[in-house]
């Protein structure tokens, strides 16, 4: 895709979809949509009003009657289809991912593989349900357990991964018996509505995964709502702590993901080939817009001069464009706004009093004189006391922290209020060892660019990255969207007169 075919950008008008149909917005709010390579509006997404929030509610409800009841297995078989309907449509949903987004479209299709891979995973739910049994547990008495749907769940999701957050969440509902509304970011919009046309041509019936669009009021709205029995909320760390205590308020199961600031920290030992490629990769990959982005490096003891005179020239020389062109490191940010209030990151480090190693303000973009780019940039000498390392930047700026070993290193990231993953380079599995046991933080690497747990483990943070019981997908995903019943039997009359096997 050439940048003369990006640059055409037709402005649409989204839809909402609702038990199984597009249904243009009737509230008469809407939010626009950028393409944030070209920094164009290519189209307007509609906000539901309470009584749109209504509708979807009855639509799910209505739909939870007999989907509750369909076996396991038929859902199982629905979810092989809608795999392959994903892998199909891979390139065109990366598309609409990078068009609204503006990271790579490399980036898009491994996201929608991330996707792909959760519905992978769900496609074992049958044997994901089966429960515990206790024969005998007292006289002539026996006790299991059962896994039942919550209901109607509902699912909020951020603007950085349009495809594989919502999948998290609607594809481990939808297979564990649920129904779901999905409130999708409204910056990034788009690719929710072809994953629910493709649900729909699987075969699952209408009303089971539903869009809705909107912000704040539309999320209140399903908040407040009696019929929604869960929540599962991925945002900023104030909005996820807001909806965590709006939902318990009103009796919801809830779990609401947070804010990361992820550190990586490399030991002296550490190869620092593999150290550099990991840390330029998890720093400024999708321009640092993604949560398990690495914002802090803990240089541990000597390392720390040789290190950045590695980083320096990789930083400088990354190479930044339109999501759509070939070969690049990273595209634009998310919005004119974003990068503002990245650029603000940057005057208050140096303002701090945090060396700046490169400066990514300022660049020329050819061709892209209205997009939302910022370069890469690089601080050494960054201290806990200042902004630019207590609070997430969400950008392609990296933090050095120097510390003198590895127990600096674990008391500075424990003492850190987010938690959401960590990353140790080193070649000593002792330190390793030691370095997993003792941080304080959900998702942890030892010699891994960005520890993304797999389908079939479970993904979320600690401390205020995360508000809830559960992280998400996996067999964590089972228990947040079952409730547990437990269950004793016993057939006195048949203890007392033995079993009749003739009527
Ligand atoms: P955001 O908090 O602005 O919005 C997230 C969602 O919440 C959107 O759907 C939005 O419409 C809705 N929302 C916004 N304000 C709200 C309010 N006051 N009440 C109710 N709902 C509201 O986040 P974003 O900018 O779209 O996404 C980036 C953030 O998400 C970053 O902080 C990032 O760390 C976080 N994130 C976390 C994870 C994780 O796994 N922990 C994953 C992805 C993104």
């Amino acid at each position: 895709m050439s940048e003369a075919d990006q640059s055409t950008v037709r402005v649409r008008d989204l839809t909402h979809f609702i038990n199984g149909q597009h249904v243009a917005g009737t509230s008469g709010r809407f939010n626009d949509v950028y393409d944030p390579a070209l920094g164009q509006l290519s189209g307007r997404v509609p906000v539901a009003s309470a009584a749109e929030v209504d509708t979807a509610v009855a639509a799910a409800q209505a739909a939870f009657v007999t989907w509750s009841e369909t076996p396991p297995l038929k859902r199982a078989r629905l979810m092989f289809k809608f795999k392959e309907l994903l892998e199909s449509h891979l390139d065109e949903i990366a598309e609409l991912i990078t068009r609204d987004h503006g990271k790579l479209l490399s980036d898009a299709k491994g996201e929608v593989i991330r996707g792909i891979e959760i519905v992978e995973f769900a496609a074992g739910i049958p044997q994901l349900l089966k429960t515990d049994f206790t024969d005998q547990s007292s006289s002539g008495t026996d006790s299991w357990n059962l896994r039942q749907p919550v209901g109607v769940a509902a699912g909020v999701t951020p603007f950085n991964f349009p495809v594989v957050v919502p999948c998290w969440m609607f594809v481990m509902a939808a297979a564990t018996g649920n129904t779901f509304i999905l409130k999708p970011s409204e910056r990034t919009p788009s690719a929710s509505l072809r994953l629910a046309e493709l649900f729909i041509e699987a075969g699952f019936p209408k009303g089971v995964f539903n869009v809705v669009h909107g912000d704040k009021s539309t999320v209140d709205a399903l908040m407040q709502h009696p019929d929604v029995s869960a929540i599962s909320a991925v945002a900023s760390t104030p909005v996820a702590e807001y909806i965590y205590a709006e939902s318990a308020r009103h009796g919801k199961r809830v779990q609401a993901l947070g804010s990361a600031k992820n550190h990586l920290v490399v030991m002296p030992d550490a190869n620092l080939n593999q150290a550099v490629e990991a840390i330029i990769n998890s720093a400024y990959g999708s321009a640092g817009e993604r949560c398990m982005a690495t914002s802090v490096v803990v240089a541990v003891g000597r390392v720390a001069d040789e290190l950045i005179e590695r980083l320096t020239p990789r930083v400088r020389s990354l190479r930044i464009g339109g999501g759509l062109e070939p070969n690049l490191d990273m595209g634009p940010l998310i919005s004119a706004a974003h990068r503002t209030k990245v650029t603000g990151y940057i005057e208050s480090g140096i303002e701090a009093g945090a060396k700046l190693v490169v400066d990514g303000r300022g660049l020329a973009f050819p061709g892209h004189e209205n997009g939302f780019f910022l370069g890469g940039t690089l601080f050494d000498n960054v201290t806990p006391d200042m902004r630019i390392y207590r609070e997430e930047i969400f950008g392609p700026v990296l933090s050095i922290v120097r510390v003198p070993d590895l127990a600096a290193a674990i008391k500075l990231i424990n003492a850190h209020e987010l938690g959401n993953c960590v990353t140790l380079f080193t070649a000593d599995g002792g330190a390793a060892r030691a370095f997993t046991r003792q941080i304080q933080v959900g998702m942890v690497g030892i010699n891994i660019p960005s520890p993304v747990p797999v389908a079939w483990h479970s993904f979320g943070g600690w401390k205020r990255s995360l508000f809830g019981d559960h992280h998400t997908y996996g067999q964590e995903a089972v228990r947040f969207y079952t409730r547990y019943k437990s269950v004793t039997q016993q057939w006195p009359e048949t203890l007392e007169k033995g079993a009749e096997f003739a009527l």
